[in-house]
């Protein structure tokens, strides 16, 4: 940051900070554990710029973040505009619905035309898995996936694991009893947050109908390979699942990808499976409860589960913005060896 930039102090992460390695950020399975540390310490940097009276900094002023969401979205659309607007960017939003893609502008010409706009960071978010990996190969400047069909979400994983650090006593997720919830199969959200819950050490747990873990076992064989990884365990087995769970994350039944057939009924999956006061009870008595929205209360969790002190929901919205600022910072590089990119 120069002397230029007026009215606001430096944003601090630390001398001893390893260097930000990619260009984008599409999954999280590409970071290592120190990298996942950067990103935390820089959010936190970040909470402390959201608690002053004007959070705003000029770290990406004259950069231009461009937004295309192919899918609804409201969390993690505005929290990355919000994002980005903290961090004084020129922000450019297409709802796809309202854009050349009902035209029938497929996805490649339409990155070239935002580029050719002046885009310099692109979130996206797409109906299809790998989607911004296509993307990504075709634009010059940055790619952050704001969720790809049933791939990855990146920024919802760490920011849960920003969560969890925050509000777990002693901040450590090592070797605490994590469990997922719901409809594993559809869900980003649950695929993304293996690789960064076990980066950090937790006992994972994904817990569903056995209809909606299809395929988890083998896909968990390929989690071996990752720094610093712990294992995780699938089961139907609620009761199992949640005894003594330090954190339980309930996810929405993904209603819209859903074959015929995976389910009898959403009110046979709510008597078996949602989160209720009473299967929660199996957990520690202080258990956060976690959601990565939108909710269907009454469905995979009820409202008097939401309403306790210990839903961290809203939490995760807030850190979301703060998590979401941390990336664009490290992506432009302004953090770290200035324009060092590798592919990943
Ligand atoms: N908002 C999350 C996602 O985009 C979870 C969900 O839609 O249920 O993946």
């Amino acid at each position: 940051m120069s002397d230029r930039d007026p009215g606001a102090e430096p944003i601090v992460v630390g001398a001893d900070a390893p260097a930000w390695r990619h260009r984008h950020l599409l999954d999280v399975d590409v970071l290592a554990a120190d990298e996942i540390d950067l990103v935390m310490r820089t959010a936190d940097a970040m909470k402390g710029i959201l608690a002053r009276p004007i959070a705003k900094v000029p770290a990406l002023r004259g950069r231009n973040v461009t937004i295309i969401f192919w899918e609804a979205s409201t969390r993690t659309r505005v929290s990355f505009e919000v994002a980005a607007k903290n961090l004084s960017a020129d922000v450019v939003n297409i709802a796809a619905s309202t854009s050349s893609v009902t035209k029938g502008e497929s996805l490649v010409d339409t990155i070239r035309t935002v580029q050719a706009l002046g885009a310099q960071m692109l979130v996206m978010r797409h109906g299809t898995s790998g989607a911004p990996y296509l993307a990504a190969e075709h634009f010059d400047g940055h790619v952050l996936n704001g969720g790809d069909g049933w791939h990855a979400h990146p920024t919802q994983a760490l920011l849960d694991l920003y969560t969890m650090r925050e509000r777990l006593p002693g901040g450590s997720i090592a070797g605490r009893k994590v469990v997922i919830l719901g409809d594993i199969l559809h869900s980003r959200v649950a695929r993304s947050n293996i690789w960064s819950l076990t980066a950090a050490g937790a006992d994972l747990w994904l817990c569903g109908p056995s209809t909606l873990l299809r395929g988890l076992d083998r896909w968990g064989g390929r989690a071996a390979g990752f720094p610093g990884h712990g294992r995780f365990t699938v089961t139907s087995d609620v009761d199992a699942a949640l005894r003594d769970a330090d954190v339980v994350m309930a996810l929405r039944i993904q209603k819209e990808r859903m074959d015929s057939g995976l389910l009898p009924s959403l009110r046979e999956y709510t008597a078996r499976f949602g989160l209720t006061l009473d299967r929660l009870a199996a957990a520690k008595p202080d258990a956060l409860v976690m959601h990565p929205g939108p909710m269907n209360e009454g469905v995979e969790i009820d409202p008097a589960v939401v309403a306790l002190d210990r839903a961290v929901i809203e939490d995760q919205v807030t850190n979301g913005v703060a998590v979401r600022m941390a990336l664009l910072y490290l992506l432009a590089g302004v953090h770290g060896a200035e324009g060092a990119h590798d592919a990943a």
